[in-house]
């Protein structure tokens, strides 16, 4: 199964991101318990495959419109991270609104070679933040292998 964030399939150049299908599932069972605000986490793994997801606590002021991992807690993942060896390669997030296109604010926050994955109800959507950017001038869809 494949979530190809419309691009089309003979695209063979676009980024591609490989999950296994219990973590996807897991992160739309959170954004489903949590309509009202978003729920966020990290993706770790290698380049482009996710080997875990690390839920975070959402510390934003306003959780019903955004995401924020504090700080500390993002250092005290990091270390974690490192001593496996893996590397925190994006986030994940949702979004009550409904739509898994990324915000203004997420491109403000986004850095360059990381993934993103957007669950909205029960859609779930790819992206990768690289220059020249689709979306917000920085999101590239990325297609979601699930393996
Ligand atoms: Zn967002």
């Amino acid at each position: 199964m494949t979530f190809t964030n419309g691009i089309p399939p003979s695209d063979k150049e676009g980024k591609k991101l490989f999950v296994s299908p219990s973590f996807l599932e897991k992160i739309l069972k959170a954004s489903h318990s949590s309509p009202d605000k978003e729920i966020c986490g990290l993706l770790i793994g290698k380049r482009e495959s996710v080997i875990e997801i690390m839920p975070m606590q959402n510390k934003a002021a306003y959780p019903e419109r955004f995401f924020e991992i504090s700080a500390a807690d993002l250092i005290k993942s990091h270390r974690r991270v490192r001593q496996r060896q893996l590397s925190i390669i994006g986030h994940y997030h949702s979004h009550p609104s409904g739509s898994c296109r990324p915000s203004p604010r997420d491109a403000a926050l986004a850095h360059e070679g990381q993934y993103w994955i957007i669950a909205a109800s029960n859609k779930i959507e790819g992206w990768y933040a690289g220059k020249n950017g689709t979306v917000e001038g920085i999101f590239h869809p990325c297609r979601l292998v699930v393996e």
